[in-house]
């Protein structure tokens, strides 16, 4: 019987519309069903208390609210957690809660692995098994959120989690409607940052979307011959072909670009880099954020030393660009950037996935 009931988490406004049609009930049926499933967050029937008994035995009878378990939790000395769902049997994701004083951060996934195949990134090494529907992508928000210590805070999302964001657009931008809806979860687009890896045709449908997060550029080099091989779709799209899609990109008033740049050591830390940098992102309004690397046994790359990155941070501070450095939060248990791998234990190697031999050669290209 459980296997025939279909599942409402990730259904819109209109889904719900069609739906109360369907069971011959007036459409602000649809309204209840909807505030009860992104508001309340209500995975129950019997708690749609403003439902009448009998609708709710119908819908309990041919619907489910369906998340996906999370099989484990991992709790960071600093406060961030860390997330494992089994979205498919065998399949996990992850998302992480960050809590500040002023205010929540949660980062989630989109994909199950991801096919940009990042060198500096755990999760590139996975194979790229399917993409996450926009119940599996809200899911991941609606979980933590019954997690959080006060709902006073402010919530930011960054879909900064595994996967590549523009590489599963149409189910991000129904995510995205399910998550800024004022009936649902209400957060407002300017609390949501997408991150992507220079996805150049996604930014641009992106531009014209009606809701539109703050975007997020992994930019990470300032070359083409290294940005090649840190992240091999700068082959398709380069740096210039990417900046001008952000130089297109609608911003409101106060709203800036955040460049993302992780810190790998004589890989992309030089002097010379940050000057190129500066250049490069002249006449944006922008934020660069400066990550140095987080290291992880799959990894075979080193993080820029301390003095490396404040010498790098001071040269695009000199030249008036808000840069600062992020430290990596829950890294203890594998929850900082670029670590979430769907694994069960911290630094764990469950998933018995060597490096790549690919990449070898690639390295030999960058002298390392
Ligand atoms: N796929 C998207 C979003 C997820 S990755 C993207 O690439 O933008 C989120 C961020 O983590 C990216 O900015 C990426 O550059 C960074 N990252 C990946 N691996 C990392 C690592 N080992 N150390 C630090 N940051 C890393
Ligand atoms: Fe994918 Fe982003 Fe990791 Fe690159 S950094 S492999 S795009 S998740």
């Amino acid at each position: 019987m459980e296997a025939n009931r279909i599942n409402l988490l990730g259904a819109s406004s209109e889904d719900l519309l069609a739906l109360a049609a369907k069971l011959n009930e007036a459409p602000f049926r649809a309204r209840q069903i909807f505030a009860g499933i992104y508001r309340r967050r209500l995975s129950d029937w019997k708690n749609f208390s403003d439902l009448g008994k009998g609708l709710r035995q119908r819908l309990e009878e041919q619907y489910t609210i369906g998340y996906a378990p999370a099989i484990k939790t991992f709790s960071s000395a600093d406060g961030t957690r860390r997330y494992l769902f089994e979205v498919s049997p065998g399949q996990r994701i992850e998302a992480v809660l960050i809590p500040e004083p002023r205010r929540d951060t949660i980062c989630i996934s989109t994909q199950v692995g991801c096919a940009v195949e990042c060198i500096f990134c755990v999760t590139g090494k996975l194979p790229m098994r399917r993409n996450l529907s926009p119940g599996e992508i809200v899911g991941q928000i609606l979980s933590l959120q019954n997690d959080r210590s006060s709902e006073e805070k402010r919530l930011n999302i960054v879909i900064m989690g595994m996967g590549e964001p523009l590489h599963n657009y149409d189910n991000v931008m129904k995510a995205l409607r399910l998550m800024t809806d004022p009936d649902g979860m209400s957060i407002s687009p300017r609390r949501i940052t997408l991150s992507t890896s220079g996805v150049v045709p996604g930014i641009e449908q992106l531009a014209r979307e009606p809701i539109i997060p703050n975007l997020a550029i992994s930019l990470n080099a300032t070359t083409d011959e290294v940005r090649d091989v840190l992240i091999p779709i700068n082959q398709k799209w380069n740096i210039a072909a990417l900046l001008q899609a952000c130089r297109n990109f609608p911003l409101e008033r106060r709203r800036r670009i955040t460049f993302e740049y992780v810190l790998i050591d004589r890989v992309n830390d030089t002097p010379a880099d940050a000057h190129r940098l500066v250049e490069l992102l002249a006449g944006f309004r922008k934020k660069v954020n400066l990550i140095p690397l987080n290291s992880d046994p799959w990894v075979p790359l080193k993080a820029s030393g301390e003095d490396r990155v404040l010498a790098f941070q001071k040269i695009l501070i000199d030249h008036n660009i808000t840069a600062p450095v992020r430290r990596p939060r829950g890294d203890d248990i594998s929850a900082a950037c670029g670590m979430l791998a769907g694994r069960e234990q911290p630094h764990g190697d469950e998933l018995h996935l060597p490096p790549r031999p690919a990449h070898s050669s690639t390295l030999v290209r960058l002298g390392l």
